[in-house]
């Protein structure tokens, strides 16, 4: 029957008028995250770290930098430890490299910032900051 369609339109689009909507008033409310979510990383564990270099390696996006030098013992101790949020994937391969758990990825996902130098995280950002990107 002609017009059938237009009645089908405008039933679905009454439908719509009275449903509650589904947009959520970002920043200013948040959706719940899951349990899994891997958001940016949030700590690195001066303690725990021995420079091995293996979450460097394993990130494909070559985000990470680790500088050493040889200490007393033989041992590593890190200069530098580094990571570039502006390439990170935050695909979790660098946690998973590590044999020390000493790098964890948090729930953090806002890093819009209009200076990019925020998203270049070192050393000193982890040991200070890192509860804030929690
Ligand atoms: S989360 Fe992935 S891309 Fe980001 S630093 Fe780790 S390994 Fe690299
Ligand atoms: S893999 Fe772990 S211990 Fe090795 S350099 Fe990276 S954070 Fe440090």
């Amino acid at each position: 029957m002609y017009g059938t369609g237009i009645l089908k339109g405008m039933a679905l689009t009454f439908r719509h008028m009275f449903r509650k909507p589904f947009t959520v008033q970002y920043p200013e409310e948040k959706l719940p995250l899951s349990e899994r979510y891997r958001g940016i990383q949030f700590n690195w564990s001066k303690e725990r770290c021995t420079g091995c270099d293996s979450c460097a390696k394993a990130c494909p996006e070559g985000c990470i930098t680790v500088a050493t030098h040889p200490g007393a013992e033989g041992q590593r101790i890190v200069d530098r430890y580094e990571i570039d949020l502006r390439i990170c994937l935050y695909c979790g391969l660098c946690v998973e490299a590590c044999p020390f758990h000493a790098i964890v990825m948090g729930k953090n996902y806002e890093m819009a910032n209009y200076d990019v130098s925020k998203l270049y995280l070192d050393k000193e950002f982890f040991l200070t900051h890192f509860e804030e990107w929690m």
